[in-house]
């Protein structure tokens, strides 16, 4: 077993000697978890706050994103509370505040859930092995590829899916954004700090995105649409030089120089951890009731794992929320604790003494 010191993701606050003092005072890692949160967006976050306050001591398992999508965002105007937060620094909050009811973080990705529980175990890529009573899925979802010649090639290449990450090396250059919903039009703003002109090129002749986004991008003088054309290469021996696009209306298919392809046709959900295992829609989502359970009781899911139509961060936030409300509620059930004003049994399976 590891020690508490072992977990600390360190602090986000810079506070890292105040943690390890703390992380020492809680001692040890339980031998059964009570909750490990697989995931670090939002929904994971706020889950390990809500949790932590329960004094169930979660152990969040970051994966290799940490932070999630909402990390590697520009600017959240629609957080409630917030005017304005760049997604990094909202990501931060959410963990330093989980940190300080005594959430602990570690940086590692789960492989293998084995189901057969509870307790559940999960295994780690950096070798460890856990066993939990309840386990919240918010792993996610990942940027959809466009899945055309000279992508994969010229990723990190002038191919991108992280403006934010990426966006500073293209000062004064010619950049495309793909995509047609709140992504690509708030990516393709933040660019134009930096790129002299960014083309957007959405496969139909209107926007998906919501109608403020639009209005601003509509404004912006660097900011170019191309209607109705899709990507059918992405072409350069190094890097990007050139894109072929095919005009879906008359269908003539043209290659354009461009220094940089900037991705944002949707995500999928980061679902390998639940192949075969718990049950999920035809869009690879898990599928969650009203309680966020999944279906093998005391696995909850919260996010866009399991979020295939609101996907804001707010949203995933809540989930997040419920999941661990309810994985409190379905462990009181394991102990054979009555969960205040709650009469109904959440946990099928109670756990050997
Ligand atoms: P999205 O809303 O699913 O939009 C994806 C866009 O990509 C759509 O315009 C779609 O075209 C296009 N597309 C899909 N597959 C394509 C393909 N193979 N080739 C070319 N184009 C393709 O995804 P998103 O923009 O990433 O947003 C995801 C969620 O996050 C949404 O709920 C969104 O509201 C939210 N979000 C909110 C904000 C904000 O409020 N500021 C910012 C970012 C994201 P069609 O329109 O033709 O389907």
């Amino acid at each position: 077993m590891l020690d508490g010191l072992s977990f600390n993701l360190g602090s986000a606050g810079g506070e890292e000697a105040v943690e390890e003092t703390q992380a020492a005072e809680r001692g040890p890692r339980p031998e059964i978890e009570n909750v490990i949160i697989v995931g670090s967006g939002p929904a994971g976050w706020s889950a390990a706050i809500y949790t932590a306050r329960a004094d169930l001591r979660p152990l969040l398992i970051t994966g290799n994103d940490v932070g999630g999508q909402i990390a590697l965002t520009t600017e959240v105007e629609n957080f409630p509370g917030f005017d304005s937060i760049q997604g990094p620094e909202l990501v931060e909050r959410m963990q330093r505040q989980a940190e300080r009811f005594g959430a602990e973080a570690l940086i590692d990705y789960v492989t293998e859930i084995d189901m057969a529980g509870p307790p559940f175990t999960v295994r780690t890529a950096g070798g460890l092995e856990f066993k939990a009573k309840s386990v919240i899925a918010a792993t996610g979802a990942s940027p959809r590829r466009l899945g055309v010649p000279g992508e994969e090639l010229l990723t990190g290449r002038g191919v991108s899916y992280c403006a934010t990450c990426d966006g500073f090396f293209f000062r004064n250059k010619d950049i495309m954004v793909i995509g047609g919903g709140d992504s690509a039009l708030q990516e393709a703003l933040f660019l134009t700090k930096f790129a002299a002109r960014v083309r957007i090129v959405h496969r139909r002749d209107q926007l998906r995105a919501g109608v403020t986004l639009q209005r601003r991008a509509q404004a912006n003088p660097k900011i170019e649409f191309v209607w109705n054309t899709v990507v059918t290469s992405i072409n350069g021996q190094n890097k990007v030089e050139t894109v072929t696009l095919r005009d879906l209306v008359t269908g003539e298919t043209y290659d354009t120089p461009t220094d940089g392809v900037f991705v944002y046709i949707g995500h999928l959900p980061n679902n390998e951890l639940f192949l075969g295992k718990l049950a999920l829609d035809e869009d690879g989502h898990l599928i969650t009731d009203k309680l966020m359970r999944t279906s093998v009781p005391g696995i909850f899911a919260a996010g866009e794992i399991q979020d295939h139509r609101f996907k804001q961060a707010a949203t995933s936030a809540g989930q997040g929320v419920a999941a661990a409300m309810e994985a409190e509620k379905y462990l009181a059930d394991l102990e054979d604790r009555t969960y205040p004003g709650d009469e109904g049994t959440h946990a099928e399976v109670k756990l050997a003494a």
